[in-house]
């Protein structure tokens, strides 16, 4: 990774960062649990965090000091970026982690309590056998240490790691925000308005979305199935929807999710149009909408997931599950009228 840090305006003006910051002054807690499902914002938080703990610049993060540059360099000695690539972890990498965490620290500041930061992302992928180890270091915190912990999923970490933590969930990004980060990393217009409408409020799947060759792609697609399809004989020129990825699952579960996606927009259309920002996506759920009754894309949502289920189980025919759930689709928009 680069030494840029990704989607620093966003979350310099995070929440999330802001609870941290509060820290800075009243003395940084031995250990930190972060929560998202966005790994890659979870990674540029981490290196935002380590900047202002270290910043020459009174803890601003200014992103420009030898401090904060040696940060994004990874050289800079007391702060470690642990499991980055995002792997379960092993005993003995576990291990070797906290000896790190032992290590007196190295850099020694006037006016500043010397500090190590240990950041480890996604711990919810590792065993508890192997968790009970770093528990064990947040009983007995080394001197001077704090420990910045990842997960997708707050149920993935043991309780009793849970206890010793002070939980902070990274922010649900608004549309403006994303919109923001994905136009100063040059993304096109058109590209950006998709990819924010699709990411959930995380800046890292809107960013995944919007270099994706396929997925704008995918988005026509998907409008466009879901706007033409009106009676039973369309599902034979449209069931196609799978064929252009070689039965990638990975893909196929992109198309199933797009799809969710504008049918959530559709049922929030019908209740409030107001509630969706203005340009081009809206105009497409607004032709999508002129099928689909609330109640008929709540039926369609239904059918999209019982299709995400098959897909998942080994040995599933996708062909079979494309003509089953464009059949559903229809159902629902007829029965449902
Ligand atoms: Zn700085």
């Amino acid at each position: 990774m680069s030494e840029e840090l990704l989607f620093a305006n966003a979350l310099k003006s995070s929440k999330a960062f802001n609870l941290i910051k509060n820290d800075f002054s009243l003395g940084l807690g031995n250990a930190y649990l972060i929560i998202s499902q966005d790994d890659e914002a979870v990674q540029s938080f981490f290196r935002l965090i380590a900047c202002a703990v270290e910043c020459d610049q009174h803890n601003s993060a200014c992103l420009e000091c030898d401090s904060c540059l040696q940060v994004l360099h990874y050289n800079y000695p007391d702060v470690k970026f642990f499991n980055q690539e995002k792997t379960p972890i092993k005993a003995e990498v576990m291990r070797a982690y906290l000896e790190e965490s032992r290590k007196a620290p190295v850099i020694i500041k006037e006016n500043r309590t010397p500090h190590v930061l240990i950041f480890i992302e996604r711990l919810d992928l590792t065993s508890e056998r192997v968790m009970n180890f770093l528990l064990k270091s947040l009983e007995e915190p080394p001197e001077g240490v704090s420990f910045f912990l990842g997960t997708a999923n707050e149920n993935g970490v043991l309780e009793t790691i849970k206890s010793r933590c002070r939980k902070v969930y990274l922010d649900i990004f608004s549309d403006d925000v994303i919109l923001e980060e994905l136009k100063s990393l040059n993304v096109p217009d058109e590209t950006a308005e998709i990819a924010v409408a699709c990411a959930d409020g995380q800046l890292g799947k809107a960013r995944k979305i919007a270099l994706s060759e396929d997925y704008n792609e995918s988005y026509k697609l998907v409008v466009n199935l879901l706007t033409k399809m009106q009676k039973s004989t369309d599902i034979v020129f449209m069931s196609n929807i799978f064929d252009r990825y070689n039965k990638k699952s990975e893909s196929n579960m992109e198309i199933l999710n797009i799809m969710s996606i504008m049918l959530r927009d559709v049922m929030i259309y019908k209740n409030n149009p107001s509630e969706l920002r203005d340009g081009p996506i809206k105009e497409d759920i607004k032709k999508v909408a002129a099928s689909f009754s609330a109640s008929a894309a709540e039926h369609a949502i239904m059918a999209v997931n019982d299709a995400k289920r098959k897909l998942y189980s080994p040995g599933c025919n996708p062909q079979a599950i494309a003509d089953s759930l464009l059949f559903s689709i229809l159902e629902a928009k007829h029965l449902w009228r």
